[in-house]
């Protein structure tokens, strides 16, 4: 997609009282200002899956949650390239759409429902059932090797050589999986979002490059504040903390539990002093609609 070959990344220096204290950098790599609606990793995920299906003349079809970032992204995406696209929504249609869906259907993607049973089977719609080779299918969630393979495109583009540490939150582990092959000598620390997400080191593992496969890294299971789109008062609390000291909005689904995790982290002397750590802001304040009014200060 033209638009992510022409971004130029844009790294801020922030400053919070945990870090300083901890003698630790904290950069933060603003993919949250790509695009308001679509999540700043979900572009770069996608571009080699809409490379491939354009070049192949193929309609895309993807699948997700009625409140999945991938799903928003791919919709948005394909618009843009004027790509036909369906996507396949877990559970029954909801009589209220969230934000989500209705930006997705917005975009002019096909929204099918189908239960949560059917949806384990992968299940095909109709026109896709009736002329399966023009239909180009991405993964839930983007998780794959050209999902893991677009990230780290946007990595390369970046001078990380003098950062000791690459953080990011993990969902499917495709993003970590991107930094671990864009990686030179940085260690990769992510920070799963879902409550026991035992298969996430292989999730990873299976996407990296030979290069990748030489690599550090490490995966922490103990912040995802009670499990996936789950919130604690004390997140909320530190979401506005966080955004008063640095002026950085986050979400509370990936990005407000990835800070509040370094920002531990740091203050438990994880990170050696001296460290630098780019940390990976990967977007989806979208989600944060969803949350009642006057929550966030921000
Ligand atoms: C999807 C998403 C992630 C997780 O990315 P994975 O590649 O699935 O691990 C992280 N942050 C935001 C904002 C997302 O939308």
């Amino acid at each position: 997609m033209k638009v992510i070959q022409e971004y130029v990344p844009v790294i801020e220096s922030v400053t919070t009282d945990v870090f300083a204290a901890a003698q630790v950098q904290l950069d933060v790599l603003r993919l949250d200002q790509v695009h308001p609606v679509v999540s700043g990793n979900k572009w770069f995920k996608l571009s080699r899956y809409i490379h491939d299906a354009q070049q192949q003349r193929k309609k895309i079809l993807t699948y997700g949650g009625a409140y999945s970032n991938h799903i928003v992204a791919t919709a948005f995406a394909c618009q843009r390239m004027n790509i036909p696209c369906a996507g396949i929504i877990r559970g029954e249609e909801p009589r209220n759409w969230s934000h989500t869906l209705q930006a997705a259907g917005a975009y002019g993607m096909q929204l099918h429902f189908v239960s949560r049973e059917a949806y384990r089977g992968q299940p095909v719609p109709p026109p896709v059932r009736e002329e399966p080779e023009n239909w180009y299918i991405i993964p839930e969630g983007g998780y794959g090797i050209a999902g893991a393979a677009g990230f780290a495109d946007l990595i390369l583009k970046i001078d990380g050589a003098s950062y000791s540490h690459f953080a990011c939150a993990a969902g499917t582990g495709t993003m970590m999986s991107g930094l671990v092959n864009a990686a030179t000598t940085q260690t990769v620390v992510g920070i799963s979002v879902l409550r026991n997400h035992t298969g996430l080191e292989s999730a990873v593992a299976n996407l990296l490059d030979a290069r990748g496969k030489e690599k550090a890294f490490r995966i922490l299971h103990q912040f995802h504040g009670g499990g996936y789109a789950r919130k604690t008062t004390e997140l909320i609390a530190f979401m506005n903390q966080f955004h008063l000291e640095t002026g950085i909005p986050t979400d509370f689904v990936y990005t407000g539990k990835l800070f509040h995790a370094l920002c531990i982290l740091a203050g438990e002397g994880f990170f050696p002093q001296g460290s630098r750590v780019l940390a990976v802001h990967s977007g989806g304040l979208q989600g944060n609609l969803s949350l009642p009014p006057g929550m966030l200060a921000f």
